[in-house]
């Protein structure tokens, strides 16, 4: 029975293994039955799934994703959790962890040898949050749908769209990729130790396909980072001083005119649609 997500079991098992939590790893444990069901209700989960979980600290998640996946993959960097978690987990024969730095393992060979899309499940180390996500995205990981916990604020710039103060790169990445959705915001008071931040439970469902067409996804992410660059520029200037060779000014501008834009658009008013077209064109 999944039991550490009540305050008083968590803090027995740190007890009881004298656990120094690591502040350099992001590690805020949950401690909240009710995000727990939150979570693992938005993820779907069946007994068909092979779920990796990255960082499962005590096993609290753990516990829950093994009752309902087929598989668990539970990947831990801290080594001083992994004789906790093979106490906490051994009641299920499901599951398998591996002690490792997730940014440097081949995730997509894992997802490859399990013959199908794997469903990501996390509370993440919000200290590498866009490297984890985009490093799934950009690598092709197969991928179902990816349901995390994250800073609040980084949720909301996942979602954001043109206009907004938080659409930016990130945004534009993740809906190239993903349907997102915030399906929970999260206090400080559900992790011991508590953030100093609000979190929030995002889920983003992979699409089979973009919803738009680049030619060269490699250019129109370049394009895209060299537009947010720089905010407060124009669209034309911020490509201009950006690193993708041979965007001048000109070029840009003769480029938004086809497209019907006004040569002084700032990058935060174009659509995924504007920038997959604008990359094309130049
Ligand atoms: N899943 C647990 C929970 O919800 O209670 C712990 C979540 S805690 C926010 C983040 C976890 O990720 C910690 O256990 C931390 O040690 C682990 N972690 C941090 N960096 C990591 C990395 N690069 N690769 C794998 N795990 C990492």
């Amino acid at each position: 029975m999944a039991d550490l997500g009540i305050p008083r079991n968590t803090i027995e098992v740190l007890q009881k293994h004298q656990f120094n939590f690591q502040k350099k790893y992001g590690q805020n444990f949950l401690i909240d039955t009710r995000v727990l069901d939150r979570i693992i209700g938005a993820a779907r989960i069946t007994e068909e799934d092979c779920v990796l979980e990255i960082g499962p600290g005590i096993g609290t998640m753990t516990q829950y994703l093994a009752e309902r996946a087929g598989e668990v993959v539970a990947v831990e960097i801290d080594r001083n959790l992994i004789p906790i978690l093979e106490e906490t987990l051994s009641a299920y024969g499901n599951v398998t962890l591996i002690n490792q730095d997730i940014l440097k393992m081949d995730v997509k060979g894992l997802a490859e040898e399990r013959g199908k899309p794997l469903k990501v499940v996390a509370n993440l180390p919000y200290y590498i949050t866009t490297p984890i996500i985009m490093g799934l995205f950009e690598d092709h990981v197969p991928l179902k749908s990816i349901t995390v916990m994250v800073q609040k604020e980084v949720a909301e710039r996942m979602q954001a769209g043109p206009g907004s103060k938080d659409y930016g790169a990130l945004s534009l990445a993740v809906q190239y990729y993903a349907r997102p959705e915030i399906v929970a915001n999260v206090p400080p008071n559900c992790f011991i130790p508590r953030p100093n931040v609000g979190s929030a439970v995002v889920r983003m469902d992979r699409y089979e396909t973009p919803p738009v067409h680049a030619e060269d996804e490699r250019k129109l992410f370049a394009v895209i980072r060299a537009a947010f660059n720089q905010r407060r520029k124009t669209l034309a200037n911020s490509l201009a001083n950006g690193q993708e060779p041979g965007i001048s000014k000109e070029r840009t501008c003769q480029a938004l005119e086809r497209m019907g834009l006004p040569a002084a658009v700032r990058g935060e008013a174009l659509s995924l649609e504007q920038f997959a077209e604008l990359s094309s064109l130049l």
